[in-house]
């Protein structure tokens, strides 16, 4: 009994003596180092200082403080809490990461559009007020067949905004089958709520006909909507209305058919292990008429959703309220126009996105290799070998896609990965068969450097790190 109370005695006396932000300020050993900085940015670290120790000693690691922990809060300081991470997972379209990086001509021209004022809504030929979704209209148009677009904060907020606009008050017809949940909360059935729509399921699970579609139909009916299975697979005893047998039963009937296809690609991905995924144009073609996908994902732009449709509809969306308050920023159009410039111009390759999916397994293996000769360079005992990816993002569930990893052997994998994304640019990997592994798939030639660097580091334990 006599130890705790000596422990707390001792904890509460360093607790006690850890100095005032004043005393610091005036504390000879800090002056010159604090002097070279702004006062508030010292007042800053030396708040996260005295902070720091404070939590350490509450948590029982008892040390007072030290000129030492005020470098550490400098250095903190000037690391941003958002930054660059680098991608070991294989993982393309990794939601955790950012989902899809943006090709350099995307990047240079939100630089470009962000650091000084823009035409965004302002139409330069008649010199008056224009719409922020005019630069982009036409490409999407062009690239997806439909008659009109609008952009969105992201697909999510599409879907909410086209059930707002077509059904609340009414009622929206869905299959049992694709009430799915997209992942972070985002689930169909709550979506419909927000929406004012009134959802009615029809079909089961694994089986939904035209039939069961038809007879819910009724004069208050104001949507049909079909969701795109992106991240799960029904397998089996399965059937399901294709967007084509929907849209003509909808078009007879007189009601819309609407199409959340999330992934959204804008050309068919063929590669190694990639599973068939609709695309836009052919969701277009196969007659709905209001289809919503993400920007961020297997399009490779910016976070986006994308709305395309039958130009009538689109004008009611236009209209809505929601659009107002889902409405995309300067550097969203910049990032998106100049993506889609890449697809109108036939270059999806210059798509990260794109070639990270399309990749030659060979060219993969070949990239490993040089990680391997870097890592063995500093001693690391590793090997490559072959190994199955992921698309992410919810998209292509089923795709496994064959890529080349280094596999590390290391003594405590988690504590390995934590060293990992402690890093100066943090590396994240994954662990598979108790293995620390190094997926190339998402990493450029110039990341191979940073990546051993961290390895390196990691490899020379904890201390290191
Ligand atoms: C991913 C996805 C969404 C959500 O898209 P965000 O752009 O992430 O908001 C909606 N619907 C489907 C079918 C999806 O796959």
């Amino acid at each position: 009994m006599g130890a705790p109370s000596t422990e707390n005695g001792g904890k509460n006396a360093l607790l006690r003596a850890l100095p005032s932000i004043e005393q610091l300020l005036r504390r000879p050993s800090l002056e010159e180092k604090l002097a070279a900085i702004p006062r508030p940015r010292a007042v800053a670290a030396l708040r996260l200082a005295v902070a720091r120790v404070r939590e350490r000693l509450l948590r029982g690691e008892a040390r007072p403080f030290e000129d030492s922990d005020v470098d550490e809060a400098l250095r903190a300081l000037a690391t941003p809490n958002l930054r660059p991470v680098l991608n070991a997972t294989g993982v393309v379209l990794h939601t955790n990461l950012g989902r899809a990086p943006l090709a350099p001509e995307a990047v240079a021209r939100v630089a470009e559009v962000a650091r000084g004022y823009s035409n965004l809504e302002y139409d330069l030929d008649e010199g008056e007020r224009g719409s922020r979704y005019a630069p982009v209209v036409e490409l999407l148009t062009q690239l997806t067949g439909a008659e009109d677009a609008l952009v969105v904060n992201n697909c999510a907020g599409a879907a909410l905004l086209v059930l707002a606009t077509l059904a609340a008050g009414h009622e929206a017809i869905v299959s049992r089958g694709e009430l799915v949940e997209i992942g972070g909360g985002f689930r169909v059935p709550d979506v419909m709520k927000q929406s004012g729509a009134r959802l009615v399921e029809v079909g089961t699970t694994n089986r939904t006909r035209r039939s069961d579609y038809e007879s819910a139909l009724t004069p208050d009916t104001g949507v049909l909507m079909k969701v795109h299975r992106s991240n799960f697979a029904v397998v089996g005893f399965t059937e399901e209305v294709e967007v084509k047998e929907l849209s003509a039963l909808g078009r007879a009937r007189g009601v819309p058919v609407f199409v959340d296809l999330g992934s959204g690609a804008l050309v068919p991905l063929t590669g190694e292990g990639l599973t068939g995924e609709p695309t836009v144009p052919a969701t277009v073609a196969a007659g709905a008429d209001v289809v919503a996908f993400s920007g961020d994902k297997l399009l490779g732009g910016p976070q986006a959703g994308i709305i395309v449709g039958r130009a009538e509809l689109i004008a009611r969306i236009k209209k809505h309220p929601l659009t107002r308050a889902l409405r995309i920023d300067k550097m969203t159009v910049a990032a998106l126009e100049a993506t889609l410039e890449l697809y109108r111009d036939g270059r999806p390759e210059a798509i990260p996105t794109y070639r990270m999916l399309t990749w030659p397994v060979e060219e993969l293996r070949v990239r490993a290799e040089r990680l391997l000769g870097l890592l063995v360079m500093k001693g690391i005992k590793a090997r490559v070998a072959p190994i199955s990816g992921q698309v992410g993002g919810g998209a292509m569930p089923l795709a496994r896609l064959p890529s080349y990893a280094c596999i590390l052997t290391v003594g405590e994998p988690a504590a390995f990965l934590e060293c990992l994304r402690g890093a100066r640019v943090p590396v994240i990997g994954r662990i598979s068969d108790g293995e620390v592994v190094m997926d190339v798939r998402c990493l450029a030639e110039e990341d191979l450097g940073p990546v051993a660097d961290a390895v390196g580091t990691a490899s020379q334990g904890r201390h290191a790190c």
